[in-house]
């Protein structure tokens, strides 16, 4: 049953393909996780063969991190059920706790009941008032996570979400599994770009910095070499207004309510792509004064950032790769 599922998902995502063989490289386009990625090969010798595997890749982690999906492993965990974790969603799991934790909850992978009332998953919009609030606040928050005899359960009503970093995780294996083949390439999932090796012609990466008053628009470029994640969460991405405000996908743990804290955007380059991915959702939570501070006491990522005022800030470690349309401030150390 799983097996005719997956080969049917498989021909569905080859039927949605839309492919070109190019002189310098391989692309390729399909739709999952609902988003739509992109793949660019260079130097395989069987490109459609590698870019198939990257989407089985794609589709397998969806099947088990969806929370739409009854079937997937998340969505049975969210059920209640005592069970043991996949190899992958334990890995997941344990550091997407770490993440939780160094960020003081500001990412918060028990998030779904509030999620859920907010209706971003199905995408019938709703503000929730302050007893519905009340009512699902508790149920959020890692206490509410147990392992016993090795199985693991969540507290009745507590539900796992894995929306912040499950395409950075993806990216992740993605890569490795290129590397590995000694592929170098670029892979598009949604907000998650990863680059891997280096360009055949020996030009840098360039990827593009969306603006998030005109997301048509870029509003800058970073220039990378060799394997990076560059991860950006956006209030413009996801969002629904209503009575004259604009409510986005990203919440603050804390108090419930759609995160609105300075930024409209925050961009993470990292070695890590689900430490970009995780940290682009909980840097966005914190606001400007708190994503700066954080990044002085980390040494593992950098970043740019957009406040709600339109100011460009970029880390010091990105200061001479970045081009911008407007003036940025440097963030040193
Ligand atoms: P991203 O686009 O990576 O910033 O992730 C946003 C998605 O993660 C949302 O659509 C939710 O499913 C989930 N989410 C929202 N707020 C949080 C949060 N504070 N911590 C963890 N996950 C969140
Ligand atoms: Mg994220």
């Amino acid at each position: 049953m799983k097996r005719t599922l997956t080969c049917m998902l498989l021909a569905f995502f080859a039927l949605l393909s839309a492919c070109a063989a190019q002189e310098n490289g391989y692309e390729t386009e399909f739709f999952a996780m609902d988003t739509v990625m992109q793949v660019h090969l260079y130097g395989a010798e069987e490109p459609e063969a590698a870019a198939r595997e990257i989407i089985r890749q794609v589709s397998e982690l969806e099947k088990t991190l969806s929370v739409t999906d009854a079937e997937s492993e998340v969505a049975r965990l969210n059920t209640g059920e005592k069970r043991g974790l996949s190899s992958e969603l334990r890995a997941l799991l344990d550091e997407t706790l770490a993440l939780c934790e160094r960020t003081g909850g500001c990412l918060d992978p028990t998030i779904y009941p509030i999620v859920k009332l907010w209706g971003f998953t199905t995408g019938e919009y709703h503000v929730p008032d302050r007893a519905e609030l009340d009512r699902a606040l508790p149920l959020c928050g890692i206490e509410h996570i147990h392992y016993e005899d090795g199985l693991f359960r969540l507290d009745r009503g507590s539900a796992l979400d894995f929306g912040a970093v499950g395409k950075g995780y993806c990216a992740e294996l993605c890569r490795d599994q290129l590397a590995q083949a000694g592929i170098t390439g670029i892979l598009t999932l949604g907000g998650n770009v990863q680059t891997v090796g280096e360009k055949p012609d020996g030009s840098d990466w360039r990827i593009g910095i969306t603006d998030p008053t005109a997301p048509e628009k870029t509003i800058a470029a970073l220039s990378l070499r060799g394997s990076h994640a560059v991860v950006t969460s956006g209030g413009y991405q996801r969002y629904f207004d209503a009575d004259g405000e604009r409510y986005c996908h990203i919440i603050d743990p804390a108090t419930g309510q759609s995160a609105h804290a300075g930024f409209s955007s925050v961009t993470i380059v990292s070695d890590s792509a689900l430490l970009a991915d995780a940290l682009s959702t909980a840097l966005y939570v914190m606001g400007p004064e708190r994503a700066e501070d954080f990044w002085r006491r980390s040494n593992d990522f950098e970043a740019v950032l957009i406040t709600e005022d339109g100011e460009l800030l970029v880390t010091q470690g990105l200061s001479d790769c970045i081009s911008a349309g407007i003036e940025f401030r440097v963030i040193e150390r």
